[in-house]
Parts: structure tokens; C-alpha cells; sequence
């Protein structure tokens, strides 16, 4: 999965100035919205381990919020997905600190961020929401709560990230960018047999941020926002960007006021494009999201996006269209 999106998103930067889009053309363009029955969950990238998981959830009856947090714990456990759990890249101290959140069908919400030595934070983030009068808890307080409730303490710095770390550190540049960023995070949602939806963001974050940076994953309304009388939606991509705009949150308020999830998403893309068309321009974003019809979209800034959908019964991932042609 790596290295297939890694060489795509190698490919040259799209010279495209924000003057010569056309935004009612991308709309009209906009891929079409089949109406469906749930369950469905889609998820960032081309995470079909994670949605084959949501789905043994969902084929049952089970509920979204179970799905998705059985889907985020896919790439967490894995040590070859360098973007999120154990296997995640540090950051420039040579650190793994993790960020997630979660909400569930009734607007309940659970998140951690600068977490150490977890493999799996979306877990934690749910029992934080579960467990305690607050949504979010950060750094040593979200790694004391977590050994409190059961978790053990591991290492997540496995030796190809120490490696990659180490090579970096030779030029210690960080410029993120399309060609160079490394991205997998996981946004993951899902609508069940009884139309309960549900989210979930999981990360170890920009790969050699500065100690204690804390991206758009773990903030609700950021990489991830869930209504459930509306829809939810999920993104991947330069946190920073993310964190300035809310931008799951927009994606959901775009759905209430009428459009489709592929409709809403690209509504949202061109806000930020606009707003800040030179990061648009150097950097990767990609939305996921599905509404309460059943209905899902997905969209990027770039090309070089892919998402996975496991709807009817097949899991399927797709490369997503783009803004920047
Ligand atoms: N959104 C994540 C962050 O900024 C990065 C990613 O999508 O991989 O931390």
C-alpha cells in the first residue's frame, strides 16, 4: 500500500493555478452519489484491512461506532503503515506520539493526542469518552490513563522508522509537501443496519514534526466530525491546514444544508484552496464521508488520493479524483 501511494504521490506537482478552476465544472463533474442502503463504511486511503474489519461488525447488526474503532485498529497494530500506531514514524526527537479521536451515534466524543508508547490510542480515546466527564486528554495524562484502564506500554519505534528517522536527521528538513510527505493516516466512517454513524481518526502524524506538534487527527471537527443526524466525515493530509479550517466539520455542515458527500467535500477543498492556495497547492488533502441516506464521497486536493469503501458485501478501493488537474 506504501509504496504504491508513495510513488504516486512522487509523481511530478501539478502546475495548476487556482485561476484556471473551474469550480461549478469540478461539481458538475462530481462523481455520482448512488443511493444505498447501510451498512457501509469507508475509510481513507486504501485501508481494506481496516474496512474488512468494520464490516465483520457491520454484516452482523453491530453497531458503526464498534466498526470503526475494529478498523482503526488495523493499521495501528501494523508495524509496516508508517503513518499511524506502532510503526509510525517519530517525530524529530526520535519520538512515536500518537493522536486520535472517535464519536459515536449519539455525539459523545473521545480523543488523545501526544500519546507515547500505545498501540492503539483509538481505544483510549474511546475510553476516555466513555469513562470520564471530558473528550480530550493529552500527552502523560492520556499515557497514565491508559496503563490505568489495562493498556501495556510498548516500544512503537520499529527499526525501519528509527532508520528512516536516522537518515533524516542528516538534512533534518522539513517542508512538507506533496512529493515528500509521507501520509496514511486513517479516517474512518461508517453508517450500520440501523443508521447509527459514526467516526474515527488515527495517526502518528507528520513524520519528523517538532516534539509535542499535535495535527488535525485527534481534534474533533479537524480530521474527523460525526452527526448523526447528518453524516460524518474524515481526512488525511497536512494537519496544520486542517486544524485552520475544521475541515470535517464543514464537510458535515455542508451535508446538512442539502448536498451530497462528494458535493460537500469538494464544496470544502475549494474553500481551503481558496483560503490558502499556496499550501493547496504544495500539499495533499483527502476527504472521506457518508450521510445519512447511505450515500459516500470522497475527494483530494491531489491526485495520488485513494480510499476504501466495503459496501454490499465487497470491499473496494478506489483512486480518488482531484482538484488540482
Ligand atoms: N493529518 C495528519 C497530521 O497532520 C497527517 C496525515 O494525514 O498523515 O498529523
Amino acid at each position: 500500500m506504501l509504496n504504491n501511494r508513495r510513488s504516486f504521490l512522487s509523481k511530478s506537482f501539478l502546475a495548476v493555478t487556482l485561476g484556471s478552476l473551474k469550480w461549478s465544472d469540478v461539481l458538475a463533474n462530481a462523481a455520482p452519489n448512488p443511493p444505498s442502503k447501510g451498512p457501509l463504511v469507508i475509510a481513507t486511503w486504501d485501508n481494506r484491512k481496516a474496512t474488512a474489519a468494520a464490516w465483520e461488525v457491520l454484516k452482523n447488526g453491530g453497531r458503526a461506532l464498534d466498526a470503526v474503532e475494529a478498523g482503526a485498529r488495523i493499521p495501528e497494530a501494523d508495524p509496516n503503515d508508517t503513518s499511524v500506531g506502532y510503526g509510525g514514524f517519530p517525530d524529530r526527537d526520535g519520538k512515536v506520539t500518537l493522536d486520535a479521536c472517535i464519536m459515536d451515534e449519539f455525539g459523545n466524543a473521545g480523543s488523545v493526542c501526544f500519546l507515547q508508547h500505545i498501540m492503539h490510542p483509538i481505544s483510549v480515546a474511546r475510553l476516555v469518552m466513555e469513562k470520564t466527564p471530558h473528550v480530550m486528554l493529552c500527552g502523560e495524562g492520556a499515557l497514565d490513563f491508559a496503563l490505568k484502564n489495562g493498556f501495556k506500554k510498548e516500544n512503537l519505534l520499529t527499526p525501519v522508522a528509527e532508520k528512516a528517522w536516522k537518515d533524516w536527521l542528516i538534512t533534518s528538513e522539513y517542508k512538507p509537501k506533496v512529493n515528500w510527505e509521507r501520509h496514511d493516516t486513517i479516517g474512518i466512517v461508517a453508517i450500520d443496519q440501523q443508521s447509527r454513524i459514526s467516526g474515527a481518526c488515527t495517526t502518528s502524524g507528520m513524520a519528523f514534526k517538532m516534539h509535542g506538534r499535535i495535527g488535525d487527527s485527534p481534534v474533533l471537527g479537524a480530521g474527523m466530525f460525526s452527526d448523526n443526524e447528518v453524516g460524518a466525515a474524515a481526512c488525511t493530509g497536512l494537519g496544520e491546514m486542517l486544524l485552520r479550517t475544521l475541515g470535517s466539520f464543514l464537510v458535515v455542515e455542508e451535508m446538512r444544508r442539502g448536498k451530497s458527500p462528494q458535493k460537500a467535500i469538494i464544496t470544502v477543498l475549494k474553500r481551503i484552496a481558496a483560503k490558502y492556495p499556496e499550501q493547496s497547492r504544495d500539499n495533499q488533502i483527502g476527504f472521506v464521508a457518508v450521510d445519512k441516506k447511505g450515500r459516500y464521497g470522497a475527494y483530494a486536493l491531489q491526485a495520488g488520493y485513494q480510499y476504501a469503501v466495503y459496501q454490499n458485501g465487497e470491499n473496494k478501493v478506489f483512486d480518488s479524483d482531484y482538484l488540482f488537474k
